[in-house]
């Protein structure tokens, strides 16, 4: 019986071995694998850098600029391992004007724009995530397809993190409003509210939210 079981083990355990590697494919090297010729291209946009800090809480201390661009470069983690290009607006803790980043984005020819930026209110007991689009007049399409996208991320955003959703939102920022293509803001949690920022300094926390970000981009174009 023994004996059997020893055979049982040495047999089986290589095979699911090999089965689980090749289900779960590391992401160290999926990271590397280039998008195939014909993938589409999603812009990041990490918001704020360099002067600009973006919201701020003292204690601990925390700055929006650099949570956005640990998250950006989490989200293009996971779209590198489903197959898309990305290109980022700013890939360090740079100051990029609006203008330019908007300009990155349409010389890119990109097919989707996503900005990543974390919230702060007056009041401490604002939370969860909110995502934007820009409800231009003169696009309708775009306008359609901005409010979709946006609807996508956040309902994969708001299952992975359990935070609270505040819904999609009509904004007018600048960077969501003139880029050529659908284009969001995701707002990814408050920074001014104790509980959540400490989530959100972990990075299992922009861990759950990139992908989402990133399932929520598969999702759109893959459905529409
Ligand atoms: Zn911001």
């Amino acid at each position: 019986m023994i004996y059997k079981l020893v055979v049982f083990i040495a047999l089986f355990l290589p095979l699911a071995q090999i089965t689980a590697a090749r289900k779960e494919k590391s992401p160290a090297i999926a990271s590397y694998v280039t998008a195939p010729s014909g993938a589409p291209t999603i812009i990041l946009d990490a918001g704020h850098g360099g002067t600009d800090m973006g919201a701020r809480s003292k204690a601990p201390y925390c700055e929006e600029k650099r949570m956005c661009l640990q998250t950006a470069r989490l989200v293009r983690k996971y779209l590198n391992q489903l197959g898309y290009h990305v290109v980022m607006t700013r890939n360090s803790d740079a100051f990029v004007s609006l203008p330019n980043r908007v300009e990155i984005a349409n010389q890119a020819s990109g097919d989707l724009f996503v900005s990543v930026h974390f919230n702060s209110s007056r009041s401490p007991m604002a939370q969860g995530i909110e995502i934007f689009f820009c409800d231009g007049k003169e696009d309708r399409v775009r306008s359609q397809s901005s409010r979709k996208l946006a609807s996508a991320i956040l309902g994969r955003v708001i299952r992975r993190t359990m935070a609270n959703s505040r819904g999609v939102k009509k904004g007018n920022f600048y960077v969501i409003r003139e880029t050529a293509m659908p284009a969001v803001l995701v707002e990814g949690g408050f920074i001014s509210n104790p509980e959540e920022r400490s989530a959100l300094r972990t990075r299992e926390y922009q861990e759950k939210l990139a992908r989402g970000i990133a399932d929520g981009v598969d999702h759109f174009l893959k459905k529409g």
